[in-house]
């Protein structure tokens, strides 16, 4: 694989574009507007900075990563890809629009994979014609910095498509891990009854915010604790990924705990919005 297109210039799509042009990729990375497209770029050189000010790169090295990414406004720069990786918003309708312009516009043969946290791969696959070629590409962020891609089959998905997407994440310096198409594939439908766990014992007073982080990070070893990492992932997330889970499996088991479905409805979302377990300075 070759050329390598990323949708979706936003924190996961840049990250991702940032990195398999690090691999020694050609990207073209695809948004709405050429602002965000711009303010992609910049995102990346100035993470890339970091690297020529910590000495493990020129800034000769730096340039020709950006200069191996060719943003474009335009869905037709996707046509002569290999493999297109999908980072748009978490929004079933949108991305079902996408794919299936996607497999007007690219070859027969080209990769359709998505960077989706919890929508069916197989659903995805459907609206194309090309099932097959069809995958989940699921990257943590940030990109350039975690190591594993959760990689997704749908239930059409090939074998050729999964070795295939198997390989590029090896060649973008990532730990592949295989999964099935199930609600939350593994990463977030073992995370998120975790998460939701923790809130609801903070919601019964069994102890407060910072035990429950506390307990969690000193006794599991875990680098922060569920509440922050909820703040951090965004509360509006966490409870979206909840009511996929819940719907997805028809189990009460995952009902999201009522303190966290009354924190987003007062737009206390988390470390964005300034404010969700703990409070964030703006
Ligand atoms: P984001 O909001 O930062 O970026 C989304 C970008 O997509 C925006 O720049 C928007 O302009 C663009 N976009 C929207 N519709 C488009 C279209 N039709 N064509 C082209 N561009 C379009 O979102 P994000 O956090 O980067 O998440 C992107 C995807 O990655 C989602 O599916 C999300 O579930 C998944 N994901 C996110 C994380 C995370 O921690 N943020 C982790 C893993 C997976």
């Amino acid at each position: 694989m070759k050329a390598i297109t990323v949708i979706g210039g936003g924190t996961m799509g840049n990250g991702i574009a940032h990195t398999a042009a690090a691999s020694g990729f050609d990207v073209t990375l695809i948004d709405v507007s050429e602002a965000i497209l711009q303010r992609a770029v910049s995102t990346i050189t100035s993470n890339l900075q970091r690297g020529v000010d910590k000495g493990k790169m020129t800034a000769g090295e730096r340039d020709a990563i950006v200069g191996r990414i060719r943003a474009s406004s335009d869905l037709g720069a996707a046509a002569g890809s290999d493999i297109v990786i999908e980072a748009i918003v978490e929004n079933l309708d949108a991305k079902i629009r996408l794919f299936a312009e996607l497999d007007a516009i690219t070859r027969p043969e080209c990769i359709l994979a998505s960077n989706t946290s919890s929508i069916s791969i197989t659903k995805l696959a459907a609206a194309t014609k090309r099932p097959e070629n069809v995958i989940g590409m699921h990257f943590m962020n940030p990109v350039p910095v975690m190591t594993l891609v959760e990689v997704i089959r749908g239930i059409a998905t090939s074998d050729d498509t999964y070795r295939r997407v198997e390989d590029l994440s090896k060649q973008m310096g990532k730990t592949p891990i295989e999964v099935n198409d199930y609600p939350g594939f593994i990463s977030n439908r073992v995370l998120m009854p975790m998460i939701n766990e923790a809130i609801f014992a903070l919601y019964e007073g069994v102890a407060t915010r910072e035990a429950i982080d506390g307990v969690m990070k000193l006794g599991m070893n875990h680098p922060m604790g569920p509440l922050t990492l909820a703040d951090f992932i965004g509360l509006d997330v966490c409870l979206a990924i909840l009511r996929v889970l819940e719907q997805g499996f028809g189990d009460p088991k995952y009902r999201p705990c009522p303190l966290l479905v009354k924190m987003v409805d007062a737009g206390w979302l988390g470390r964005k919005s300034g404010r969700g377990f703990y409070e964030y300075r703006k």
